[in-house]
């Protein structure tokens, strides 16, 4: 146990995590630079496309260090974006040390600040590191002295580095020999396996990624999941190098994989204690929050067929992502779906894309929303997260909705438009102060409904990418929520219909109903289309009658080309959604349910 290492890179997004990842493997020969792919430990193909982690990854790496000694150092790339904090909270628990990764030329920010607490609230070892000092912009000095100063870490422990060029790398990986200290644990003890992440193979059943705190587990043993007692047959522990590799056993202080044919969800959550059914632990390990869902959205396949293969894609999904929840959901226009909860925007948008891709079926996602508190008359309270449920007006005696507290760091000649961004998403008890020279950080009390569509990506734009940002759910606030419906041809089509603040409510109706106009093929008769509030129109615009033939213009032509146009017609239908007797392309839809 002696010569383990179990340690994490926390950072903010784009600060070089992966990179540096990438070189301490190369560094340590895992991978031979034929094989090497960069960003090696982002498997998915949406992290590696979009350059971000999503999901943490373990990684074994064995180290000889100057002096001759071996280690294993067992690494946890974590990712950066607010939306997975949760992942970089589930692996840290799994390390005894983290490396702090600030960008020479950026220097702190938001998610630096909230992945260092994050750290410190685990304990771990702290060992500061500089990257990307190959840039002419790099202010290594100043950084240095952020990290003292606003960070209060030990100045002595700073490392420097680029991940780039791989200089300093090596320096790192002494560092973290000498300062983050061994596991500590007892081999001998009844075995208690911390689970801190679970990936689906379709062959083996599930991945569990276990650090095991005390005690020893082998193929072989029965296995019990405290929070559940179901048991298992171990079939294979492992470590992860590059790919997964069958070790005999696992002990005290070790990180690695246990399979056991676990096809069950319930049976791998995240923070839950597994022991052995024969010698089983008195007591479970202090496992980890719960994650929170915070935005709420349906999700429908396009063509009905794809329902079975949604329902399958969503469990294997869960499978690797114990964070996205579901429920079946029904559409008048839509038909069979599901309800889904998800952490945030961004987790959303890689759900979608990963049901799209891996499992290549079309979606069509109604709008996000948030959860509110209805009080009725009668004194209940019902939470809402869907249109569909918006009781009954003359019920309803208050509502309220989340707000979040916002902490935003900006360079100060920013300040006037983040006010500005602020104010415009009802943003309230604004305050700021300047932790270091020409910075400021700032917070903000906001509806949670107003930052997830596109707050992020707005703040990113009028800071000229400058602008960083954390938050924290707040309270439950008085809002003033009503339901906006879209009708087609005088019909509701409730996959269209949102939940809103009345103070947004026209002008999203006013949008949906012009985007609605432009992606709706002209049809053989004029089509109405409106936006309602409380049955009270407040927007609408018409699509005129189509008046000729499309094959008109093929008369004379010859017969295929007039067959290429019908078939092209026959692919486009496949693709629309028929409501009363409108046909609506999917792009109707997404355009509506975009937010810009
Ligand atoms: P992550 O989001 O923290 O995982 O960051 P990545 O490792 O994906 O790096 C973000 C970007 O910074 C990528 O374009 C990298 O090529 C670049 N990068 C990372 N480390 C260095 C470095 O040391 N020097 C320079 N110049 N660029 C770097
Ligand atoms: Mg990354």
């Amino acid at each position: 146990m002696q010569n383990i290492r179990n340690f994490s890179i926390i950072a903010h997004i784009d600060h070089g995590k992966s990179t540096l990842a990438d070189r301490m493997i190369q560094l340590c020969q895992q991978v031979s630079d034929r094989d090497f792919q960069d960003q090696l430990l982002d498997n998915m193909d949406i992290e590696r496309e979009r350059g971000i982690t999503i999901k943490s990854q373990t990684i074994c790496l064995p180290y000889t260090s100057k002096d001759g000694k071996k280690y294993i150092l067992n690494l946890v790339d974590t990712p950066g974006h607010v939306d997975f904090s949760y992942e970089v909270s589930r692996a840290l628990s799994s390390c005894e040390g983290a490396l702090l990764l600030v960008d020479a030329a950026q220097g702190v920010e938001a998610q630096t600040l909230a992945n260092l607490y994050l750290a410190m609230e685990n304990n771990l070892e702290i060992i500061p590191v500089i990257n990307k000092i190959d840039l002419p912009s790099a202010d290594p000095e100043g950084v240095a002295l952020q990290i003292e100063e606003d960070l209060g870490l030990d100045g002595a422990l700073i490392q420097q580095c680029s991940a780039k060029t791989g200089l300093g790398v090596e320096n790192i990986l002494e560092a973290i020999v000498k300062y983050i200290p061994p596991p500590v644990g007892d081999k001998n003890a009844p075995l208690q396996a911390l689970i801190f992440d679970a990936n689906y193979d379709p062959f083996r059943g599930t991945i569990i990624s276990v650090k095991i705190i005390n005690g020893t587990v082998k193929a072989g043993n029965t296995i019990k999941f405290m929070s559940n007692n179901s048991e298992y047959r171990v079939e294979e522990v492992g470590l992860f190098r590059v790919k997964r590799k069958a070790v005999k056993t696992l002990s005290a202080g070790e990180v690695g994989y246990l399979l056991a044919g676990v096809k069950t969800v319930s049976d791998t959550r995240p923070g839950d204690t597994i022991t052995l059914a024969d010698n089983p632990s008195a007591e479970a390990l202090e496992g980890f929050k719960e994650v929170q869902q915070v935005v709420f959205s349906s999700i429908y396949p396009i063509s009905t067929d794809d329902y079975e293969a949604l329902t399958t894609a969503l469990e294997k999904l869960q499978l690797n992502d114990a964070a996205l929840i579901f429920e079946k959901d029904t559409s008048a226009a839509l038909g069979f779906g599901f309800r889904c909860g998800f952490l945030g925007l961004l987790h959303l948008e890689v759900i979608q894309e990963r049901l799209e891709r891996e499992f290549d079926i079309s979606l069509i996602l109604t709008v996000p929303s948030v959860k509110y508190n209805f009080y009725l008359k009668d004194t209940t309270m019902l939470e809402v997260d869907n249109p569909a449920y918006f009781p009954d007006p003359m019920q309803i005696d208050r509502v309220e909705e989340p707000y979040i507290k916002a902490t935003i760091l900006i360079p100060d000649k920013y300040m006037g438009a983040l006010m500005t961004l602020c104010m415009e998403r009802r943003g309230d008890n604004t305050n700021y102060h300047y932790p270091m020279p020409g910075r400021i950080e700032f917070t903000c009390e906001l509806p949670l409904a107003e930052v997830i569509y596109d707050f992020y990506d707005k703040l990113k734009s009028i800071t000229q990418g400058y602008g960083s940002f954390d938050y924290e759910l707040y309270d439950y606030r008085k809002s003033d929520l009503v339901k906006l419906d879209i009708l087609v041809n005088g019909e509701i089509v409730d996959a269209l219909s949102q939940l809103a603040h009345r103070d947004n409510a026209r002008a999203r109706g006013l949008r949906a109903c012009e985007r609605l106009k432009e992606e709706i093929p002209r049809q053989m008769f004029k089509i109405a289309i409106q936006a309602a509030i409380g049955g009270t129109i407040v927007a609408r615009t018409n699509i005129s009658a189509l008046r000729k033939d499309v094959t008109a213009k093929c008369y004379g032509g010859d017969i295929s080309r007039k067959r290429k146009l019908l078939e092209k017609q026959k692919a486009g239908k496949k693709r629309m959604k028929t409501v009363g007797n409108v046909d609506i392309p999917q792009k109707a839809f997404l355009a509506v349910l975009k937010s810009e």
